[in-house]
């Protein structure tokens, strides 16, 4: 089997979609990171294509390696990795379509066949502690049994006394009771002192289930500061990319849980390796996942089949924009998602929704 052609997809909303059509007559489909989706998008089309095309889509990992050395001057850490994601992840679709096998059968097995979700939610900062508390319990009471609050704030914008996480901590413990996990993402807003404090008050006095990037990113000394002062975990790896930060990371900044995101860190060939690093250090995986439909299937495929993704992982929820561009929905039940057993992905993609949605399609 050889690629023929691959196409990418840049949708309204800043969704980059790839596809790769094989001469066997079978595609795969695959997503980048969304932020700076026509940079993304051309870097898929002008770096990456090329290398792909006449491939072997078996030979995945051969052109994973191909696609991070080749351009190298393009970088080993963001743009590089997100604009290769889309691509490895089409060609896993492939293989699991031409193998009629689900993606996770041939990562290795399933470890778990519905995962346990938490529904991440970024803090709207015209509300109040109140509103923000009323609308989780709302989720909690529609089925998710997890919560995270991201506060949005990017590095140092919460060291200000007008700081409100822990009254809406409090009053979203308050609401929802003390059996619903909820993990606190800070967004990188403290300095060590100030993490340490917040951190502290929260495990002690409302109970967080993680604490998520407490400082800033470029600071790993920082955040193994508050790593090691405080009892509750600290996770991170949304600002890493391939296992060579992951390396980093946890040497230097000592999360106690990993946060790596398939369609940032270069795809699911590069997330198992991550993975399966951060399983010789005893650390557990919890995805950083911002994309609800493919970005979520393969983060299911690769969760399902990693030993040590046993925790509650991230959904932002469904979102009607995306609902017409599949002719299928991931199923969310009692606050789990099913991993798709259909061969490959097991997400339809209705390819004519998706070009007549596209804004650019390369
Ligand atoms: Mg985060």
């Amino acid at each position: 089997m050889k690629v023929t052609d691959l196409t990418t997809f840049l949708l309204p909303w800043g969704s980059v979609f790839v596809k790769v059509d094989t001469d066997a007559g079978i595609s795969g489909w695959g997503e980048c990171s969304p932020m700076n989706g026509r940079v993304i998008q051309a870097m898929v089309v002008h770096a990456l294509k090329p290398l792909v095309i006449g491939a072997n889509p078996f030979d995945v990992e051969v052109i994973g390696e191909r696609m991070l050395l080749r351009p190298y001057k393009l970088g080993p850490q963001g743009a590089l990795p997100e604009a290769m994601a889309g691509i490895d992840i089409a060609l896993w679709d492939i293989l699991g379509k031409a193998t009629n096998q689900p993606i996770h059968q041939l990562l290795g097995g399933c470890f778990r066949d519905r995962i346990k979700v938490y529904f991440s939610y970024g803090w709207d900062h015209r509300q109040s502690p109140q509103e923000v508390a009323a609308y989780l319990a709302s989720r909690v009471a529609e089925g998710f049994t997890a919560l995270k609050l991201r506060m949005g704030y990017g590095p140092l914008k919460g060291d200000t006394p007008d700081d409100p996480a822990i009254a809406m901590l409090k009053e979203i413990r308050a609401a929802v009771g003390d059996s619903v996990p909820i993990g606190f993402d800070v967004n990188n807003g403290y300095s060590a002192p100030k993490a340490i404090q917040v951190g502290r008050y929260l495990q002690d006095h409302v109970g967080i289930a993680w604490y998520e990037e407490p400082t800033p990113p470029y600071d790993y000394g920082a955040m193994a500061q508050v790593a090691d002062a405080l009892d509750v975990p600290v996770s991170a790896g949304e600002h890493e990319y391939t296992r060579y930060q992951f390396r980093d990371l946890i040497l230097q900044g000592k999360p106690d849980i990993c946060q790596p995101d398939v369609v940032k860190c270069g795809g699911l060939t590069e997330a198992k390796k991550i993975a399966a690093l951060c399983e010789a250090f005893s650390k557990p995986i919890v995805v950083h996942n911002t994309q609800p439909t493919i970005g979520t299937a393969a983060s299911l495929h690769f969760c399902a089949s990693t030993a040590n993704a046993y925790l509650p992982q991230e959904f932002t929820g469904h979102r009607d924009h995306f609902r017409p561009l599949f002719k299928n929905a991931l199923a969310l039940v009692d606050g789990h998602l099913l991993v798709p057993q259909a061969p490959g992905l097991g997400l339809e993609v209705d390819e004519e929704k998706v070009r007549a949605t596209a804004v650019e399609i390369l």
